[in-house]
């Protein structure tokens, strides 16, 4: 490392952090990267074990064009192959023998529901044509900006063109209903709504431009040998540039002197210096734990919305399950009450809806031969409605009867291995606040301006990058946020010296 260059220390190895590191080594910074797990990716990581693989959390993304402009403004070559997914996704209805395939081409899809949906291809061009046109109008006017404060986003908002407005006032599932009758068809739709952290009864509309985004604008991606390849290839890129990271190393505290932190402590009392701090830990929950923020206590927090706590079931299966696909949803036939209770916590977890997804579908590598590997992610309350795990076997062991059930496949006598992963564990590996999977939900007072800032209302030298701060939660996201952050430092310092990865 050059000792004549600032020195960034950054908190988190999760994509908000990698990224964020490559950036400020091309900005002219020499960096450090302290985290808590034993190994990088922080949610974008990878389970190993007797010979299966699985991604830990991410299993696919969209708007694939940001990870092409992360490359190219970075000037890296990862050695990844994105691979696209088509048919997107299935779906199973506990009501309909065969599933439902989601697929990109509109013709193909229409097929689908040519039973339960009149003159469907001509309502979803006109869906998604609205959903499209917002997307766009609002993509560089709020989504990829730095706001000075929360009247300069709000001004930004008043030049969205107006036609647009009822999208901020209708519910997701509201404006389904304005171009569909199919139940079926609402519900499929609306399945990105859980995403964000909240039901299509009360997520905006404005989050109908994820239809857009799946089907027209680019689709879902997979990454050849799994989603942990990217973490493994832009470690490499970090290696050779000697950044040094600590594993294993959890900060709990700070130093500072006027507006400047001068430390970060860890939890062997070991003390880290910087020039520059940025977090990629939660930027809600490390402002209150860690700088002691009355705005962000406990009590504060919990008020705030939180998006789904993930039930994670990894197993590593005997033989082949050909006939499923890539991403698979399980539903039940009580949508909207379960929607609306399950978050909660005042509805049974015995027959949840699900999500399955098979990596093995395209990357075989990541089960021995003949094998197959299945992650299985419920949406379930987060820790402030359900505390208590102790129940997770009784739990899994009847999501795995119900998945054997609806996919004709007795699965149990063919697990080799599996792995459970609760919102506690979640809570304790990663430092996600109860549990919440993707961080704070997308409500309108929790996005833009409302957000937790990237920069910190007090110290000059300490930024923040990821998730929870903007402009929101997914991969693309993350890595918008740390381009936005490279913005904010130079807007706040304008010292970074230039210099090429
Ligand atoms: C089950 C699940 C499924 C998901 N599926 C998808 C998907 O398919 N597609 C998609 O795009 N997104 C998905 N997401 C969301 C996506 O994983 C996140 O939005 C993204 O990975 C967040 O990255 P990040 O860098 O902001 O935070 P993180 O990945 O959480 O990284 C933060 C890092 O900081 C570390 N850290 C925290 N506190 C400290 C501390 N005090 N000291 C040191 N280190 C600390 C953590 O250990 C962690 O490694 C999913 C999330 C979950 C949980």
């Amino acid at each position: 490392m050059q000792k004549d260059k600032p020195k960034a220390l950054i908190v988190g190895t999760g994509l908000g952090g990698l990224s964020a590191a490559i950036r400020l080594l091309k900005e002219g910074y020499r960096v450090e990267m302290v985290e808590k797990y034993k190994q990088a990716g922080g949610r974008l990581n990878q389970i190993k074990k007797d010979g299966f693989s699985f991604d830990m959390a991410p299993t696919f993304f969209s708007m694939s064009y940001e990870f092409h402009d992360f490359i190219k403004e970075c000037g890296i070559e990862p050695n990844i192959k994105f691979q696209e997914l088509d048919p997107l996704y299935s779906v199973y209805f506990s009501h309909l023998k065969e599933p439902r395939i989601i697929y990109k081409n509109i013709e193909k899809l229409a097929e689908q529901f040519k039973d339960t949906e009149p003159l469907f291809s001509e309502k979803v061009h006109r869906y998604l044509d609205s959903a499209g046109q917002f997307y766009h109008d609002t993509e560089q006017l709020v989504i990829k900006k730095n706001f000075p404060n929360k009247l300069a986003y709000l001004l930004a908002l008043t030049k969205v063109p107006m036609k647009h407005s009822p999208k901020l006032i209708r519910s997701f599932w509201d404006e389904l209903s304005r171009y569909f009758v199919s139940e079926e068809v609402k519900q499929i739709f609306s399945l990105v709504a859980f995403f964000l952290g909240a039901t299509p009864y009360n997520t905006p509309a404005v989050y109908t431009l994820l239809n857009y985004t799946e089907l027209i604008h680019d689709g879902y991606w997979n990454i050849e040998g799994g989603m942990y390849k990217l973490v493994e290839e832009l470690l490499k890129i970090l290696a050779k540039e000697g950044v040094e990271i600590h594993y294993n190393t959890e900060i709990i505290g700070s130093e500072s002197k006027g507006k400047q932190i001068t430390g970060l402590i860890d939890k062997n009392g070991k003390r880290w210096d910087a020039d520059l701090y940025v977090i990629n830990s939660d930027a809600a929950s490390f402002r209150g734990k860690i700088l002691g923020r009355k705005l962000f206590s406990e009590k504060k927090l919990d008020k705030m919305k939180w998006t789904l706590a993930p039930l994670n079931i990894y197993l590593g299966i005997e033989g082949k399950l050909d006939d499923i696909y890539h991403h698979n949803y399980f539903l039940g036939n009580n949508f909207k009450e379960y929607a609306s209770k399950i978050f909660l916590n005042q509805i049974g977890l015995e027959k949840p809806y699900y999500y399955v997804n098979v990596p093995t579908r395209h990357n075989p590598e990541m089960a021995p031969p003949g094998c197959e590997s299945l992650f299985i992610l419920v949406p379930v309350p987060d820790l402030r409605y359900k505390p208590d795990w102790t129940d997770k076997h009784v739990i899994v062991e009847s999501i795995i009867k119900d998945l054997s059930e609806r996919i004709g496949v007795d699965l149990k006598p063919r697990i080799k291995v599996q792995t459970i992963l609760t919102p506690l564990d979640w809570e304790r590996t990663f430092n996600l606040y109860k549990g919440s999977g993707l961080g704070l939900a997308h409500d309108l007072n929790q996005i833009g301006a409302f957000r937790p800032k990237n920069y910190d209302e007090k110290f000059r030298n300490l930024f923040y990058v990821g998730a929870s701060t903007t402009p929101g939660t997914g991969l693309p996201m993350t890595l918008i946020s740390s381009k936005l952050l490279i913005e904010r430092i130079k807007e706040k310092n304008g010292f970074i010296h230039k210099k090429r990865v």
